[in-house]
């Protein structure tokens, strides 16, 4: 599979060269969205990816720096399809799928989109549904698995988890999104017997503890990587960068918008 970072920045203030969170996958000759930041169709579709082969998005959970492009990325494949050169288009009679925490941020989204033009008519369809811990999607090329984290704390008896991290995998080949995490320890059961990439955030942690982590835990990582930064990592990525590989004596990964990488 082949992720393109369309953004790479956490819910901080607006950072020159960088947008709120959002990562695409290319597997199969589709495209699927973990999180949708600010800007992620306008970042995915300049950057040559096919919005209407898009077949499905998830949401690891409903803050705005996951979910502020959302709207906007459905409302761009609509358009693309009213203007698409051939018709019926890629996406004519398909569904993509949705697969968010809290639905009613979905809903109110949708209302919104209902009010923007043609009465969002589609001639595909959207299947939107909350999940939970397990398997929450898998068509012929992909497969993701969530488990709940403590990005909100636990919830009272009785509600659901709303946040989540992600397992995806794909041919063979894995990557583990830590969306908005309690921590990387939360992580160790979606890594499991290994994982090709481990995407985690620093929003919330720094770089040089969860290196520090993978290494005295001896997680099954094959590669290290850092997405959603904060300040403190957007400020000096190639100190970091050395600081971390000297920690876990290899190269790790810290994105930068627009990057593409295979898997
Ligand atoms: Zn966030």
């Amino acid at each position: 599979m082949r992720l393109t970072f369309l953004g790479t920045s956490s819910g901080t203030e607006p950072w020159p060269g960088s947008r709120h969170v959002s990562t695409a996958i290319e597997a199969g000759g589709g495209v699927y969205f973990v999180d949708a930041g600010e800007g992620c169709s306008v970042a995915a579709h300049l950057g040559g990816l096919d919005l209407l082969a898009t077949r499905a998005i998830f949401i690891t959970h409903t803050h705005m720096d996951h979910v502020g492009g959302l709207p906007n990325l459905f409302w761009t494949m609509r358009k693309l399809g009213l203007i698409a050169p051939v018709k019926p288009h890629a996406l004519t009679g398909r569904t993509v799928r949705l697969r968010i925490p809290f639905l009613t941020a979905w809903e109110g989204m949708l209302q919104m989109l209902r009010h923007t033009q043609g009465g969002f008519a589609l001639d595909w369809s959207i299947d939107a549904a909350e999940y939970a811990d397990g398997e929450i999607f898998r068509d012929d090329h992909l497969a993701v698995r969530a488990l709940h984290n403590t990005h909100f704390g636990t919830p009272e008896p009785g509600q659901p988890w709303r946040a989540f991290s992600l397992r995806v995998e794909s041919a063979g080949r894995s990557v583990v999104f830590s969306g908005d995490t309690g921590g990387i320890a939360e992580l160790v059961p979606l890594v499991g017997d290994g994982c090709d990439l481990l995407l985690m955030e620093t929003g919330h942690h720094r770089v040089e503890e969860v290196c520090t982590f993978v290494r005295d835990a001896a997680l099954p990582v094959g590669r290290l990587g850092f997405t959603h930064n904060g300040p403190a990592t957007m400020r000096d990525k190639e100190a970091l960068r050395r600081a971390g590989a000297d920690i876990l004596g290899r190269d790790i990964l810290i994105a930068d918008d627009g990057l593409t990488l295979e898997v």
